[in-house]
């Protein structure tokens, strides 16, 4: 089984109405190409996007959630909500959630099963800091926060897996193609051991992806596409992105 080439575009808190044409021209090239192409933006435009790109090639994702279905959590977005509003797709995991709300590898796991319970596919990110790699603890750090925040029960069908290095999101310091190599090659391996269908599981980098950038990653073996933030913004820089991705 390969793996799906995907371009995934995470709005984070950015976006109101006024930004849907941008989502209209990120449809257009979704719809040009034969991979998937998904764009999380923030949970409060899910629904009104679903409503303008209908049946589009154009699928849409929330950032997080809840791993509870619903209940007294004020300010939290479920699962089923998510796929309610018109999200086929959604992140587990973000470092910004890891960092800003103290989500652990535990609680990971467990929005993935609320993520798969709605019928949606999870982007499960990890990543290590800039310390971690500086002492050279880059691929174990990997291991276990995979291990840790991937159920038992993934598969390439229910499950996207974003290797994001923290020192490399929303700072331009993208990773080198050689450091991004050593990465999938390993976690391809442990989700081969892992799981039935490993070889099959995308496995995104994120962290600067810029047009500029994009073509050397894609280039290598199991780099399967990208989890693009800032540049997803603007469909004149997201869309040479996908294009990219298409070409490789
Ligand atoms: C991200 O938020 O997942 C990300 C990779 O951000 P950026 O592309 O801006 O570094």
């Amino acid at each position: 089984m390969q793996p799906r080439k995907i371009a995934a575009g995470n709005w984070k808190m950015n976006g109101t109405p006024a930004d849907i044409p941008e989502a209209h021209g990120i449809a257009e090239a979704a719809a040009a190409w034969a991979g998937v192409t998904v764009l999380c933006p923030p949970a409060t435009l899910i629904s009104q996007l679903a409503a303008e790109v209908p049946g589009s090639a154009l699928k849409l994702g929330g950032q997080c959630c809840h791993p509870a279905a619903k209940g007294a959590h004020t300010g939290d977005v479920s699962a089923p909500m998510l796929a309610s509003a018109g999200a086929t797709f959604c992140i587990a995991g973000h470092s910004e959630r890891r960092a800003d709300h103290g989500e652990t590898d535990a609680d990971v796991a467990r929005q993935c099963e609320a993520i798969w319970a709605a019928g949606m596919t999870a982007i499960m990110c990890i990543g290590e800091t800039l310390a971690q790699r500086e002492a050279g603890e880059t691929l174990d750090v990997l291991a276990a926060q995979l291990d840790g925040s991937l159920p038992a029960r993934a598969t390439a069908a229910n499950t996207v897996v974003a290797y994001e290095p923290v020192w490399a999101i929303g700072t331009g310091r993208v990773a080198s193609p050689e450091q991004v190599a050593e990465v999938h090659d390993a976690l391809r391996a442990r989700l081969r051991a892992r799981m039935k269908d490993g070889a099959g599981v995308s496995l995104l980098y994120g962290g600067s992806v810029k047009a500029a950038n994009a073509a050397e990653l894609f280039a290598l073996e199991n780099a399967d596409g990208a989890l693009v933030g800032g540049a997803s913004l603007k469909a004149d820089d997201f869309v040479p992105i996908v294009k990219a991705l298409a070409a490789s």
